[in-house]
């Protein structure tokens, strides 16, 4: 028998992002700064992206890219070197050499880089894929230039085996998007879940009086559900990574360190 394959996960912060703290936590007021994590995993068989972060034409241009309404009172924070292939070859990866991404969801703050990986086939579930191109071109959070790229796409249905051995597995968190995916990756201690936007912070792994505002979720009920399994493994001893907590994040290991394996 062969032993199990344990890949290697590395977390980039490609930038921060401030908005609304409601968003995040219900019933708070005030802005909040979140990190926007990307994710590179090294599998034998060669580097997987789990998110890439901003688009480029937020320091470029960000008036062509970003309705002017809905910026405020929003504010990127995004530098040439928080770009995830820069920081990737500053932690000792070659990104062209990524023959895959795949995007929790098509929201601009988790695909914008997919662009720069112009060589890899992008993995997103295809209800994400259908929302976002059909979406209107003011809804603020897709942005068809992220993800209207020409790049070969990979329309996930379900749950998806990326290796085929049972290492990395695409699994649905529907609800903040109606295709919205989390991450799985196995490692010695179990399996660790990067959650993406199914869960923004820490602590609504455990309260009930943190959640977000629920009701700009497209699915409220589902993204509950989505919740509910997340919070089921983070009982039963699973490492969450949940998506934008600023406080969780400055905590965590950042390449060129791994944050597991
Ligand atoms: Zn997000």
């Amino acid at each position: 028998m062969t032993s199990p394959v344990y890949p290697r996960v590395y977390a980039f912060i490609c930038g921060h992002h401030t908005i609304p703290k409601e968003r995040m936590i219900a019933g708070t007021t005030g802005l909040i700064t979140i990190p926007i994590p990307a994710f590179v995993i090294e599998h034998p068989t060669g580097l997987f992206v789990f998110d890439t972060g901003f688009n480029r034409l937020v320091y470029e241009d960000v008036a062509s890219y970003f309705p002017a309404e809905a910026l405020k009172p929003v504010e990127f924070h995004f530098s040439p070197e928080e770009e995830l292939p820069t920081q990737m070859r500053n932690a000792g990866f070659d990104p062209d050499s990524v023959r895959l991404v795949a995007n929790s969801h098509l929201h601009y703050d988790h695909c914008g880089g997919n662009v720069l990986f112009p060589q890899a086939t992008v993995m997103v579930q295809r209800d994400e894929w259908e929302a976002a191109s059909n979406a209107p071109a003011d809804k603020a959070g897709y942005r068809k230039v992220d993800f209207h790229t020409g790049q070969t796409m990979d329309l996930v249905e379900g749950e998806r085996d990326v290796f085929g051995d049972g290492s990395v597995v695409l699994t649905p968190t529907i609800g903040h998007t109606p295709g919205h995916q989390s991450l799985h990756v196995r490692h010695a201690g179990g399996v660790a879940v990067l959650a993406g936007d199914a869960c923004y912070m820490a602590d609504t792994l455990t309260a009930d009086d943190k959640l977000p505002d629920i009701s700009v979720t497209e699915d409220p009920e589902s993204y509950l559900r989505s919740l509910e399994s997340l919070r089921a493994l983070h009982r039963s001893g699973s490492l969450v990574f949940v998506g934008h907590d600023p406080d969780f994040w400055s905590k965590q290991p950042l390449a060129p360190k791994p944050l597991l394996g």
